[in-house]
């Protein structure tokens, strides 16, 4: 069996950063202990262990606003997914020291929501239910920002937010980490019921290379194994990807004990990629055992 590793894949430049972020404030004696963040700092457990082992807690839930009210003191460290409002001022207010490891791509578009805000319009946002990059962006303004997941989200919307939306400017945003297929469709379903919307799509680079590679070497293998956490949104949607746009089967693994021996049956050739929040030497690993596979 072959095994073929796509580049690119893993970490990109804002897990990079968030992670490094995270180790130099556990380092630091300066900054007031202990060292929590709120929610997972990226969306992989082995990180998140290998933090735990640093002594950084970290503070996981749905809520960040609840997660918040438990925090007594110490330092707090916002994702690399970002944070509304809200929570940042809640922060603030409970006097904790604040270090921010929000990705500049996603700090990117909460600017961009604000500014258009400001400006008037009425926004619709493209991204995931109960994702923690959603909630932020959408906490800036959430009386003038809209989640939309699937099409079908558009007629569910409530009667005075159509009206807004018949009345004023549209602009549509996007979080970073789609299907870039999946947001083209939705994007253009948008665009048939308000045809004036603008549209900034912030899908961010490394999502967009890393999808558009793995559907590339799907074509040319029978399997591929995606490394990445069941949360991570941009690992799931690499299998999506796969699945829906080259058709082949994908399957996402935590690390190398997931692999199940039937998925190789009859593989000769077999990709793998993993995940923007994956750490390389747990995709390594996954590479080195299906190269002994074939031994
Ligand atoms: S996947 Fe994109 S938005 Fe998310 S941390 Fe990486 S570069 Fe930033």
């Amino acid at each position: 069996m072959e095994v073929i590793p796509v580049t690119p894949r893993g970490y990109c430049y804002g897990v990079v950063d968030a992670i490094q972020l995270v180790r130099e404030v556990a380092r630091d004696p300066g900054y007031p202990r202990p060292i929590q963040v709120l929610g997972q700092i990226v969306h992989n457990r082995h990180v998140v262990e290998e933090l735990d082992r640093l002594g950084v807690i970290t503070l996981d839930g749905p809520d960040r606003l609840k997660l918040l009210e438990k925090v007594e003191g110490g330092t707090v460290i916002f994702t690399a997914h970002g944070i509304s409002p809200a929570v940042r001022e809640a922060a603030i207010r409970r006097g904790l020291r604040v270090v921010d490891a929000t990705c500049p791509d996603v700090a990117r578009t909460h600017e961009l929501v604000r500014k258009l805000v400001a400006q008037g319009y009425e926004l619709l946002y493209v991204g995931k239910r109960n994702h923690p990059e959603p909630e932020g962006v959408i906490g800036e303004a959430p009386e003038h920002i809209h989640l939309v997941e699937q099409e079908g989200d558009l007629d569910q919307l409530p009667e005075e937010v159509q009206q807004r939306l018949a009345t004023r400017p549209v602009a549509v945003t996007t979080q970073t980490t789609l299907s870039q297929w999946d947001t083209i469709r939705i994007i253009a379903a948008i665009r048939q019921r308000y045809p004036d919307a603008e549209v900034y799509n912030e899908i961010c680079r490394a999502t967009q290379t890393r999808q558009e590679a793995a559907v590339e070497a799907a074509r040319q293998v029978d399997l591929v194994l995606v490394v990445g956490d069941r949360r991570s949104n941009n690992s799931n949607r690499l299998v999506q990807v796969v699945r829906e746009i080259a058709g082949k089967p994908a399957y996402l693994i935590d690390d190398e004990n997931d692999i199940r021996p039937e998925w190789l049956q009859g593989v000769t050739r077999v990709a793998v990629t993993a995940g923007s929040s994956t750490p390389s030497h747990i995709t390594r690993a996954v590479i080195e055992r299906l190269r002994r596979w074939e031994a």
